[in-house]
């Protein structure tokens, strides 16, 4: 589905999607949910989330952390993610013709759900309603950092004498990893924007000196492990593979 698709959807606050669910959290999500739960962005990331701020956490229920009842608890602050629900979102690392590297597909309704779907509109519509948009932009944003930890990566490592499909394939096992990694400073300033720029009122404000925050940090990062790692969980925080961060490096 692209965006001209017919598509309507009506949620009926059953909150049964609330449940059992792998939801990718990017930077912006994290200091959304953080404003619309009256919590910092690093309380977010400590009582919220899994794999160091980039996944929601779920109870022992099936429960997301966020829902009070059957409805969200973060309305305002919700992820893109259950923003776009019930229609995923799936990247491609090359651009499409039309600049745009998006295709949307339509997912299960949970078991039981009141959720009406329709197509009283298209999936442009549907986007507006749930302001995606400002998140898709956003995000675009931060995937801007990738080429530029790429880059300072090359900077510091020598593929003549570290092998790199070893050196990425580490870097993906340690990103992805949900226990037991490393400390990694950069990933914990990713999903942490109050902690490295102080919290602001406007989201967008933060985002502004955290992006600028972030580029700092990166080229003054020596350690080629802790740059990949970073890059890795940034693409897939942001819905694209591993690969994404890669780039060129494996083909040269
Ligand atoms: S953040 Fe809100 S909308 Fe998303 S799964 Fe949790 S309760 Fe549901």
């Amino acid at each position: 589905m692209d965006r001209r698709t017919p598509f309507s959807y009506v949620c009926n606050a059953c909150g049964l999607c609330c449940h059992e669910k792998v939801i990718t959290l990017a930077p912006y999500d994290v200091i959304r949910i953080s404003r619309a739960a009256g919590i910092s962005t690093g309380q977010v990331v400590r009582r919220m989330t899994v794999r160091r701020g980039s996944i929601l956490k779920f109870g022992a229920d099936g429960a997301c952390a966020a829902l009070s009842g059957t409805r969200c608890g973060v309305h305002e602050g919700r992820p893109l993610a259950c923003r776009l629900y019930p229609l995923g979102l799936q990247r491609a690392t090359e651009h499409a013709k039309d600049g745009r590297d998006e295709m949307f597909v339509r997912l299960e309704p949970a078991r039981g759900s009141l959720g009406v779907y329709g197509d009283a509109g298209n999936v442009a519509d549907f986007l507006e309603e749930q302001d995606a948009d400002e998140y898709l932009e956003t995000n675009d944003r931060y995937r801007r950092l990738i080429p530029r930890l790429r880059s300072r990566i090359g900077e510091l490592v020598d593929y003549e004498k570290i092998e790199p499909h070893e050196f990425w394939r580490r870097a993906t096992r340690e990103a992805l990893a949900e226990s037991g990694y490393d400390p990694n400073a950069l990933i914990d300033a990713m999903f942490d924007a109050d902690a490295v720029v102080g919290r602001r009122d406007d989201p967008e404000a933060e985002v502004f000196v955290h992006l600028a925050a972030l580029a700092i940090r990166i080229g003054k990062t020596t350690d080629a492990a802790e740059l990949a790692s970073a890059a890795v969980l940034l693409a897939v925080s942001l819905g694209y593979s591993p690969a994404e961060a890669v780039g060129a490096t494996l083909t040269r």
